[in-house]
């Protein structure tokens, strides 16, 4: 089973996710990604977008900015409570506690999104009924009350560094669907963009998370993918169901297993939304079922509200019907980071081949960050390395190959396996016509699955491969 200390370790052994910062002692939940973090954070970003945007002609893509004008976050409800969290702080180790969590770990109480006054008069109700309420770092009953605390990353911009006041604070984005809003009038007026239609963006947000642990499910910068789909009032449901669906078969399409995901539906909602649920997967690294992606109905909230904070009307005139109305918005917020747990935790397994364990990564070919290996069988002779050279030269057109010539076959194999790469080529004396000259300008193609391997012309490796690699 994949443990958290496992995936971790394969991540930095492989290039895949760095902790930050880390000559410098790290730098609480923030990671960088490495090499192949990057190949499959964007191979996952590239489906998502393909899926959104591509084949979509009702859906355009955005690359708003992270600073935004500072009044748009008291309009969206992000300054006030709307983005408050409950922090309960420990008296004897200092530890940050989010109340919602120690409630629903400790005592099964769902007090998501609950006002401050509620959970304290829940925690003071369990010390009453004798039931300890303690600290999950050091065990200590001495705990602080809940307060409340703004998820809301704060910054200033072209003012004196110190001078962090109240006029010229600035935010960096805590979600990027504020960013489409804002230029929702642009689309409209450019885009020739008819109701219903929607707006996709990839970027980085940024929240100051109580508790961010837990690797990269949560985490203070992180990158989401956004749609917010704009309809006509009283539309709202269809098109909510039809992206539930869409997206839940996205996960399947790519090759994320049934039993791994689940629905999760939301009795208590944000401030924004009108119905909310949450396309779960079962993390089992860190403990399970766990929320990796969000789809809410958010009526016409966030324009009406850009509308009273700014005084520029945010509607949309059907010219079919003659009506003039605030669109409402049915969207879908999906994480990127925890795109990249889910796939990965989806697609390790351990095996047993020979009586050696074998790790490896079973991605979609379209997931995975390496799609072909180039092993020349040995470092020399010069002839060999060339011939493979020529290979990699002429796949690495179409696709992200890795070359690799140092140690044996076998542990290059095993390499390939653990970073997910679907196919190996392996480029031998007889390829070079040093040995059986029938098998000259032929090399060995072996499968990632099955292991299998066939011994096929080099010129028809592009078609062999487009066959089975998709696009
Ligand atoms: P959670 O309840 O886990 O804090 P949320 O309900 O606040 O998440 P949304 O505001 O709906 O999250 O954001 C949409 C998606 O963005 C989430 O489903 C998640 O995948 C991702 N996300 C949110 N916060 C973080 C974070 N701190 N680190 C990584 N991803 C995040």
């Amino acid at each position: 089973m994949l443990t958290l200390d496992k995936l971790t370790s394969l991540c930095k052994r492989r290039g895949f996710i760095y902790p930050s910062s880390e000559i410098y002692d790290g730098f609480g939940a923030i990671y960088d990604y490495g090499p192949l973090g990057i190949e499959l954070k964007n191979n996952i970003a590239k489906a998502w977008w393909k899926s959104m945007v591509q084949l979509r002609r009702d859906i355009v893509g955005l690359d708003s900015a992270i600073f935004m004008h500072p009044q748009v976050w008291v309009a969206s409800g992000h300054t006030g409570a709307g983005f408050d969290e409950a922090l309960i702080e420990c008296r004897g180790c200092h530890n940050r506690i989010r109340a919602d969590f120690l409630l629903m770990d400790k005592f099964g109480i769902d007090a998501d999104k609950a006002p401050i006054d509620e959970i304290n008069k829940i925690l003071k109700d369990l010390r009453s009924q004798g039931k300890k309420v303690t600290c999950e770092n050091c065990g200590s009953s001495d705990l602080a009350e809940a307060k409340r605390f703004n998820l809301l990353v704060k910054s200033n911009l072209g003012s004196p560094t110190d001078a962090l006041s109240e006029e010229n604070v600035v935010y960096l984005r805590a979600e990027t669907c504020q960013g489409i809003y804002l230029n929702y009038k642009n689309i409209v007026d450019t885009m020739r963009v008819k109701i219903p239609f929607g707006v996709a963006q990839i970027g980085k947000s940024f929240r100051n998370e109580i508790v961010a642990r837990q690797f990269i499910f949560r985490t203070r910068e992180f990158e989401q993918m956004e749609m917010q789909y704009f309809v006509k009032p009283g539309d709202d449901d269809k098109y909510f169901e039809e992206l539930k669906k869409l997206r839940y078969n996205w996960y399947l399409e790519y090759g994320i297993s049934k039993e791994n995901l689940k629905w999760h539906e939301h009795e208590k909602l944000a401030h924004y939304a009108s119905a909310a649920y949450d396309i779960e997967y079962n993390f089992t690294a860190i403990g399970g079922f766990k929320e990796l992606e969000g789809i809410h109905a958010r009526g016409d909230w966030d324009l009406s509200q850009h509308t009273k904070h700014s005084g520029v009307k945010l509607d949309y005139f059907d010219e079919a019907t003659n009506e003039r109305f605030t669109p409402h918005v049915v969207e879908t917020a999906a994480g990127l980071n925890r795109n990249v747990l889910a796939f990965m935790s989806d697609a390790y397994c351990e095996e047993e081949v020979d009586g050696e364990q074998r790790v490896v990564l079973k991605f979609d070919p379209r997931i995975a960050p390496m799609k072909v290996a180039i092993l020349p069988l040995q470092k020399k002779p010069e002839a060999l390395i060339e011939k493979s050279d020529e290979i990699w030269q002429n796949l690495a057109k179409n696709w992200m190959c890795d070359f690799d010539v140092a140690g044996s076959i076998g542990k290059r194999y095993r390499r390939q396996d653990e970073i997910g790469t679907p196919f190996c080529v392996t480029i031998d004396f007889d390829t070079i016509g040093q040995g059986d000259k029938k098998l000259k300008d032929t090399v060995t193609i072996r499968e990632r699955d099955s292991m299998k391997q066939e011994r096929i012309k080099i010129k028809d490796l592009v078609e062999y491969l487009e066959e089975r690699l998709g696009d």
